[in-house]
């Protein structure tokens, strides 16, 4: 029996990053996975494989719509979806065994099994007992099930985001149940690829929580590219007969009933954290009222020697708000000081425009009792973007009315995900708008529009 320092739960990016980090500071570290392949759902059923899906989708979608318009002449490639499948399942696996990689580089041994937490110190693999200072539990989330649909990826019918990944076929028409990231997201690639899709979303706007005129603008932009929206609708049920797929579901205006039928109904309206069988009970550690990990603003539960990260307790469900608390997490346990600042973790939708997102809304500044100002500036002043046939959309940026400091900014456009980056940056340095109208960007580049955008909240844009 080894002995070690640290041993995460779960291989996910919250835990993979965390066991790195440790064992760069001197740590014997561990890591428990039950999947046959490291990276957790962002790198097996999340991030990765629906990124790869998204890529190809939006290559097909641009030679159908666009190619022309650049003088590329000539037939519109057909789809091969077995191929299409396999360039995924490759871009998976080099990404994961990326992970081994850097598990053997750092000494990162790979428990394979299921975890279970028998005691503070003590993890229980298949019939070993591994002894352990500190234990990480990142053992991610699941979707969220919904009442009255029940889902069956082995069908393929009624499907998960996992199933949604790996459908037969392309299906000839979609429901789409729930309009947030993970719904608009893979809604889009099976609507570029030519599926019917309509969205039916409880509330009665998309993506919740953002900021609303990105919400409209992204609703707008992806109802011209297809897909058809039904909001404020409360899904009662999913029948499958035939292979085919009903929906029924209730107008919260006037609680009138509807039905649609789909060829396959993808299920995203969420997800919650996965704990199932990890002993916690046993162990006593304690659960928020959400069923999270309850944790302290060092990622300690209430029993000394366990901490807890990801998407397993609470936060955003994201990908690299799991690594930074794994790479803070990892400090803590080596005694040194680690940090997440909260306030600034961004969002990325990456539909066709990307929506990207940092800090406080419009409304939210406001709710905090600031006096707000609000810089935009539109892409079709923006000569990069226009050359890529993508000049909807803009850059909208918050701050305080009296400092100047930069509060949130919001991005619906090309290359949303990768500019919001900028000022992710000067929000954790406390810069003003004027820091970055101040700061010159290379022409030509989408870039230019978030300058123009704090230029707005100053002595003016220039390219309106
Ligand atoms: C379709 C989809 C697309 C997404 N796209 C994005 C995106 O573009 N950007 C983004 O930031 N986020 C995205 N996410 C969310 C992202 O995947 C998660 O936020 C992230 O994976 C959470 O990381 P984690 O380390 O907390 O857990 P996970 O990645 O869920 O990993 C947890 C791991 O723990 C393992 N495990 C669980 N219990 C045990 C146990 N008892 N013993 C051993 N192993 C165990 C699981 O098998 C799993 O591998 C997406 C999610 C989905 C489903």
């Amino acid at each position: 029996m080894s002995s070690y320092d640290l041993i995460v739960i779960g291989a996910g990016p919250g835990g993979y990053v965390c066991a790195i980090r440790a064992a760069q500071l001197g740590q014997k570290v561990a890591v428990v996975e039950g999947r046959g392949t490291l990276g957790g759902t962002c790198l097996n059923v999340g991030c990765i494989p629906s990124k790869a899906l998204l890529h190809a989708s939006h290559m097909y979608h641009e030679a159908g719509h666009n190619f022309e318009k650049m003088g590329l002449m000539g037939e519109l490639p057909e789809i091969d979806w077995n191929v299409m499948q396999g360039y995924k399942a490759e871009t998976v696996e080099t990404n994961t065994k990326g992970i081994e990689f850097l598990f053997k580089k750092n000494k990162i041994d790979w428990i394979k099994g299921w975890g279970v937490i028998e005691a503070p110190g003590k993890v229980k693999v298949g019939d070993t007992v591994y002894d352990t200072k500190n234990i990480v539990i990142a053992t991610g989330s699941e979707p969220s099930p919904l009442k009255g649909v029940e889902v069956d990826n082995d069908g393929g019918t009624i499907v998960d985001s996992t199933g949604a990944l790996v459908l037969a076929k392309i299906p000839e028409t979609m429901v789409v149940i729930g309009a947030g990231v993970i719904g608009l997201e893979l809604g889009s690639v099976y609507a570029r690829l030519g599926t019917k899709v309509t969205v039916i979303e409880y509330l009665d706007a998309i993506t919740p929580g953002m900021d609303a005129e990105i919400q409209k603008q992204l609703q707008r932009t992806l109802a011209k590219q297809g897909l058809d929206f039904v909001l404020g609708a409360a899904v009662q049920s999913a029948s499958v007969k035939d292979g085919k797929a009903t929906v029924t579901y209730k107008l919260r205006k006037d609680d009138s009933e509807h039905q649609i039928q789909a060829d396959v109904v993808l299920l995203a309206t969420g997800r919650r954290p996965f704990l199932n069988g990890l002993g916690l009970e046993g162990a006593g550690v304690a659960l928020t009222d959400r069923g999270q990990v309850a944790i302290d603003d060092h990622w300690r539960t209430n029993v000394p020697g366990i901490y807890a990260i990801g998407d397993a307790v609470a936060g955003p469900m994201l990908a690299h708000k799991a690594e930074d608390e794994g790479m803070a997490a990892a400090e803590v346990i080596a005694g040194k000081a680690g940090h997440v600042n909260y306030n600034v973790i961004p969002g990325v939708i990456y539909t066709i425009p990307e929506v990207a997102s940092v800090g406080l809304t419009e409304a939210a500044a406001k709710e905090s009792g600031r006096k707000v100002k609000v810089g935009k500036f539109p892409f079709m002043g923006n000569a990069r973007a226009k050359a890529m046939f993508q000049g909807d959309g803009f850059v909208k940026m918050i701050a305080d009315a009296e400092t100047d400091r930069v509060l949130g900014c919001h991005i619906i456009g090309p290359n949303a995900g990768e500019m919001i980056h900028e000022v992710c940056v000067a929000m954790e340095f406390g810069a003003s708008a004027e820091d970055i109208a101040m700061t010159c960007h290379a022409h030509p580049t989408t870039s230019e529009a978030v300058r123009e955008a704090a230029l707005a909240l100053g002595g003016g844009a220039i390219h309106v």
